[in-house]
């Protein structure tokens, strides 16, 4: 087990973010770190030449107040699954974890955790958008986990069971909070309720190893995805990205009968699928860092500025995952990202 706390020798704090309630609350968890006082977040987060993987081995925590946007239109690389309401946020920038096929690492200049600590202003912005939705018939959907994983970090920062709450306070809002967590305890005193999706995802073993540094383990995943299910929460499940090593018809294969074998998958809300793809702006910028992961190597083309599989390989790469999995799941509950 890592400890996240040493990570955070020290701490930036934006002056107009340390009397907000949720910068009192780390700052005192973190008595023995170093705090510093900043004019902005991007004093720090934003500079120039500053080396990603390095910062990521000795992440500094920077807590600051986010003045805007505050909600994002889902993009072309969030599943919006065909509703027109969907939308993400960032309550956090930058997560513990350090997946090599992360798109962070080329969309952020600094590998440090920034944490936006004036939620209300977060909660504002999607009460006003819920007032002028696009389609009032359908819920609004907001993935909050877009550029983290925030219940990896839960039992150090409670923030998603302040959006919980929130959520649950609303008619006509879900939000998402996607994970690759086993810290599903962090939630435990909490009650499930039909607002809130929780979305694991899960990769066959071999490549948590390799490409998902500092994750947990398949198995620790599932006992949290499980346990999620046995409490009545609303779970998908991502298998995304899917990633094409040698055999990686039988090792997805395996993995998808080792999955469904250890949950109820009846009680599954849905399971989505993606193929690796990224900004080639990001992905460039990564290759050129020197990170030494065979994941920039492999053959890739260019599909109107998304470096990802060629269109071919894709297809049959969805179509072995989804005949595979439709095996346990009614097809209606998969989705695909295209
Ligand atoms: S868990 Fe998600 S946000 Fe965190 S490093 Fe991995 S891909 Fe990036």
């Amino acid at each position: 087990m890592i400890n996240y706390q040493s990570k955070f020798s020290h701490i930036y704090v934006e002056d107009q973010a340390r009397d907000l309630a949720l910068s009192k609350l780390v700052l005192k968890k973190f008595k023995n770190s170093e705090i510093i006082q900043i004019r902005h977040y991007k004093d720090i987060f934003n500079r120039t030449n500053q080396d990603f993987q390095l910062q990521k081995r000795a992440m500094k925590l920077i807590l600051a107040k986010k003045t805007g946007p505050l909600l994002y239109p889902a993009t072309d690389m969030v599943q919006d699954y065909k509703n027109k309401n969907s939308f993400y946020n960032t309550p956090a920038l930058n997560c513990l974890y350090n997946c090599e096929y992360c798109f962070l690492q080329g969309m952020y200049p600094s590998g440090h955790l920034v944490l936006f600590v004036n939620e209300n202003d977060f909660f504002i912005a999607i009460n006003k958008q819920l007032l002028k939705l696009e389609d009032p018939t359908k819920p609004m959907i907001v993935s909050i986990s877009y550029n983290s994983d925030l219940m990896a970090m839960e039992n150090l920062f409670p923030i998603i069971s302040r959006w919980i709450e929130f959520a649950k306070s609303k008619d006509n809002l879900i939000i998402e909070i996607r994970t690759k967590s086993a810290l599903f305890n962090s939630l435990k005193n909490i009650s499930p309720h039909k607002n809130i999706i929780l979305s694991w995802t899960l990769s066959p073993e071999v490549i948590c190893k390799e490409f998902e540094k500092f994750t947990p383990s398949l198995d620790m995943r599932l006992k949290a995805v499980k346990s999620a299910l046995d409490a009545g929460w609303d779970v998908r499940l991502c298998f995304d990205p899917i990633l094409i090593l040698d055999d990686w018809e039988k090792i997805y294969c395996l993995f998808i009968d080792q999955v469904m074998n250890k949950i109820n998958y009846n009680k599954l809300r849905d399971l989505t699928l993606g193929v690796f793809r990224m900004n080639k702006d990001y992905f460039n910028r990564i290759k050129k860092s020197g990170l030494k992961s065979r994941l920039y190597y492999e053959h890739y083309v260019n599909n109107s500025g998304t470096i990802t599989l060629e269109e071919d390989l894709k297809k049959a790469v969805i179509k072995t995952m989804k005949n595979k999995i439709i095996e346990y799941l009614p097809a209606e509950k998969v989705m695909i990202w295209d």
